[in-house]
């Protein structure tokens, strides 16, 4: 029968599968420091299944287990050689909790467990220290009164604080035998006062109550909350660690701390840590009194004079030294480690893997290859792809400071300052004149994408991580803090404010898009470095993958970036976002309004050289690598004027009465332009616009061909196919264009035709339509769109209830849904049957999602594709799926 309640060299938990499920990460680490060899103060852990006992038993500790208990308890007993509750020589405990992983929000460890009024004066005698035995029970009675009684620790730290006060003294260290003797008295007084109840003498009361707490702070608030945040599920429980205590407060060759085996900031292969002389617990933590440093170059960067724990513990601190490396070279990775030294002695209290930054990350897991301590596959499977990001993007430098007045979604990572300014024609003048711009808005749209292009930064009150703002701002790798309630714009008096202050036009503040804070006045920014680690860590990943990585792009600024960051082509160029300039939405305005097909070509052909050049200079920088070109996509009216100086402008320039340009928006006008004229529709309805795009594209391709320049290799893509008839006739289109641009130019023109899936209707026909299409790109935004019928831009209003009540466990325009990704299987499926040789990758911004990948790379597409600063967190997660999949997880 395996046991519950497991001591710490106990046979059973070697062979244990998963031990940290059962004995929690704590407890499975002590017990394997054990097992090392390593000096672990003597103890045993209480397993997860009791927990779930204890639940079921209606929140008790049942007779059997307590008998468990008291027989565990023995072995310590006998292995340290004193017995709890003893008048000679008592035993000491301290009850720790640990979940699988370490949550806080669980309840605090207990310290001294064991002291009452009698045992207390046993400690003193058995050490000659009367000092210590006091400062160890008023310990107990605080940690106690607090974390089990539940009197709020504020009482206890008032009585010490006004202690000192009247003693005139500074440090708890200043106090004596006599003066503890005092508190403890008063903090007995003050948990008597506040729980009615008397502190408890009776040792085993206080162990059986303080496994009890640590079980019902399972289920704490803090706890749930956490939980909730961190998808940690309540089935997994708490385990509770029993050990005997070794003490650090016992005089100045005593002391606790904590310890990283590698720098965790910087990664650098150095031990980095905390400690203090004559302390205990948490005490390095707590910010009573200052920690020194646990090295002497660390000391002496810090420039500081308090003696590291190298000088004023030389022995230990080697001894420290090499059990830390000892651990490296066990665990594989760095390690977390607390530890005390009583009287010139070192005890391990604690080890686990330690938390670290991106950059320490990459460093730590390359330098570790090299030091062959772990294979290139386990360092490329270490880096958790979305923590890249901070990488990518400059960010604040925490060590200014930083006067926080909002703050809003974390839409856009890195910070980015400059002044204030709410309309996007202001964003573009002040940076055509070398300003830096922060467009704020309420919201933004499509209008917005020029200013948004200009600002460094893109604040909006309203609309959520997938909203406009948000979506448009990481395609553009703009910093975006979306959706702050905290902010009240007003438009008219150019200015908004926050619970603070006021902020006007002009004015300059910071935002920083990884945290969602709104900050006044400038904060300086630390520039992105792709170091020789970040660039190694992504060649290995490239030799794990199978998925090539393209961008979203249609600048050539962005296009230079991607590629700069690994992109292997464009896998989605939106030639709208081209129509967009200053210079040409005019023309299309113009072609949008004219009447006549005749009107419409004469607009059509100011706007193809335009699009010509664009083609050329993606063309150029892709150059031997595929592009994905999609044709028009959006509804007409998205491009038409909203405010009546645009109106007048554009009845102007196209030469109409202002009133009919105001009826033609009107006729444009659609109740549901999501599900409106766009897509392959108005290549149906108006194929002009489609011949001129195409022919911009192979004009574009003859001219480079004429000038011996390399090109790209374009596929031409059409959207929002639903029927086989479509796409037949759309690729007939393109054939016939291509084949007048090679007869004029006298030259043969390489491409390919293909359309975008996102269409429920195109996924359940991928046979048909492929039959026409030489590649699927999956569109999985208007697919999820379409397959849950839900607008992304309105989700934000219901979204947090369907993930409340888990009728989503994601937002499934973040991470593809299962529904969704059944359809894109079925696709793939069919459209393979058909065509064997079928290209298939995605567009949609799953691309970018290192869960998403996962499944494209399931699926066996051949690409994703995402924006520019997402490339390298895809090249890593798709070499990560890869393994994943080799590994069969
Ligand atoms: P946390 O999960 O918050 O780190 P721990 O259970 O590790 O809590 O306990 C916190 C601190 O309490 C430890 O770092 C150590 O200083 C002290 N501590 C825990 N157990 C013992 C013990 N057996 N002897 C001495 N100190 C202990
Ligand atoms: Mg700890
Ligand atoms: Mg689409």
């Amino acid at each position: 029968m395996t046991k519950l309640i497991l001591n710490f060299n106990s046979k059973q938990s070697k062979s244990i599968k998963n031990p940290k499920n059962f004995l929690g990460g704590k407890g499975a680490n002590l017990s394997e420091m054990g097992r090392m060899g390593l000096p672990v103060p003597p103890g045993f852990t209480i397993s997860t299944k009791v927990c779930e006992i204890f639940y079921k038993d209606k929140k008790k500790l049942n007779n059997n287990l307590i008998s468990q208990i008291k027989k565990e308890l023995k072995i310590i007993e006998k292995d340290v050689s004193k017995k709890f509750g003893d008048l000679k020589n008592p035993l000491l405990l301290s009850v720790r909790s640990g979940a699988r992983v370490s949550m806080p929000g669980m309840m605090d460890t207990i310290l001294n467990l064991g002291l009452n009024d009698k045992t207390v004066n046993a400690l003193a005698l058995k050490t000659s220290n009367g000092r210590f035995a006091k400062d160890s029970y008023r310990r107990f009675i605080q940690m106690y009164g607090n974390v089990v009684m539940g009197v709020e620790s504020y009482h206890f730290e008032e009585l010490i604080e006004n202690y000192k006060l009247t003693k005139g003294v500074l440090l708890d260290t200043d106090l004596d035998e006599n003066d503890w003797n005092g508190l403890i008295e008063d903090f007995k007084r003050i948990v008597k006062e506040k729980t009615k109840k008397e502190f408890p003498q009776d040792v085993f009361q206080q162990l059986f109550g303080a496994i009890s707490a640590v079980f019902l702070s399972w289920e704490s608030n803090r706890a749930k909350v956490y939980r909730k945040l961190n998808k940690i599920p309540a089935e997994w429980g708490t385990a509770v660690n029993v050990q005997s205590m070794v003490f650090g407060n016992m005089g100045d060759d005593c002391a606790t701390g904590v310890v990283f085996t590698r720098n965790p900031s910087d990664g650098s292969n150095e031990i980095y840590g905390e400690y203090l002389i004559n302390a205990q617990g948490e005490d390095v933590v707590a910010g009573t009194r200052t920690p020194q440093y646990i090295t002497k170059k660390a000391r002496k960067n810090a420039k500081v004079e308090e003696p590291s724990m190298e000088e004023s513990l030389p022995k230990v601190f080697n001894e420290l030294k090499k059990i830390l490396k000892k651990l490296e070279k066990h665990y594989k990775d760095m390690q977390d480690v607390e530890f005390t030294v009583e009287n010139n002695k070192l005890w391990m209290l604690q080890t686990r893997s330690g938390k670290r930054t991106a950059k320490s990350a990459v460093k730590i897991a390359v330098d570790m290859v090299k030091e062959k301590l772990i294979s290139k596959k386990e360092a490329v499977l270490r880096i958790d792809p979305n923590s890249l990001d901070t990488l990518l993007h400059p960010t604040l430098d925490e060590n200014s400071t930083i006067n926080v007045i909002a703050n809003g979604l974390p839409a856009s990572p890195g910070a980015a300052s400059g002044k204030v300014v709410f309309t996007s024609e202001e964003a573009e003048r002040l940076t055509s004149m070398m300003q830096d711009a922060i467009l704020v808005r309420v919201e933004t749209s499509p209008e917005d994408i020029q200013g948004m292009h200009a600002a460094k930064g893109i604040l909006t009150a309203r609309g959520g991580m997938t909203s406009h703002a948000a979506v448009v701002a990481r395609g553009m790798g703009r910093p975006c803090v979306s959706g702050s309630s905290e902010i009240d714009i007003s438009y008219e008096m150019k200015t908004f404010k926050t619970s603070s202050m006021e902020i006007k036009e002009g004015d300059v503040i910071t935002i920083d898009g990884s945290t969602g804070r709104i900050i006044a006045g400038r904060v300086s920014t630390v520039k992105p470095e792709i170091s020789g680690d970040f660039s190694k860590l992504m060649s290995w990943a490239d030799s794990f993958r199978k998925l090539k990585v393209r961008t979203n792009s249609e600048t050539p600024k962005d296009t230079k970036t991607a590629k700069d960051f690994g992109a292997e082509g464009i896998g989605l160029c939106r030639t709208e976002h081209m129509f967009f300039d200053e210079e040409r939405i005019f023309s299309v305005r113009e072609m949008i309004l004219s009447k006549t097909k005749e009107d419409r070509a004469l607009a059509l052909e100011k706007l193809l050289p335009h699009q010509r050049k664009d083609f050329i200079d993606i063309f150029k920088i892709m150059s031997g690598l595929p592009v994905t070109v999609r044709l028009l996509d959006p509804p007409l009216h998205e491009f038409l004027p909203r405010t009546n100086k645009e109106i007048n402008e554009v009845a102007n320039i196209v030469n109409l009465p202002v009133k009919e340009v105001e009826s033609r928006i009107e006729e444009l006008h659609e109740q549901n332009p999501m599900l409106g004229h766009r897509g392959c529709r108005l290549g149906i309805s108006f194929p002009e616009i489609y011949e001129m795009q195409c022919r911009a594209i192979f004009e574009a391709l003859a001219e480079l061909k004429k000038n011996n320049i390399k090109s790209a290799f374009p596929e031409i893509m059409i959207p929002l196919v639903s029927t086989e008839a479509e796409i037949r006739i759309m690729k007939d289109l393109v054939i016939r264009t291509a084949n007048q641009v090679q007869k004029e130019n006298k030259l043969k023109i390489k491409f390919i035709v293909g359309t975008m899936i996102e269409l429920p209707r195109a996924a359940i026909k991928a046979k048909e339509i492929a039959k026409h299409a030489e590649f699927f790109s999956f569109g999985t935004n208007d697919l999820t769109q379409t397959t849950f019928g839900i607008s992304r831009d309105d989700s934000g209003k219901f979204l947090n209830d369907y993930l409340d009540h888990k009728i989503f466990s994601v937002d499934p325009f973040v991470s593809i849904d299962d529904g969704v990704s059944d359809l894109v299987q079925l696709a793939v499926e069919r459209g393979r049957n058909q065509n064997k040789k079928i290209k298939l990758g995605i567009c949609g911004e799953h691309g970018g999602d290192p869960n998403s990948i996962l499944f494209c790379a399931k699926v066996g597409l051949n690409y994703v594709s995402c924006s520019p600063y997402r490339v390298p967190i895809a090249r890593l997660a798709a070499a990560q799926s890869q393994l994943n999949i080799r590994n069969k997880i």
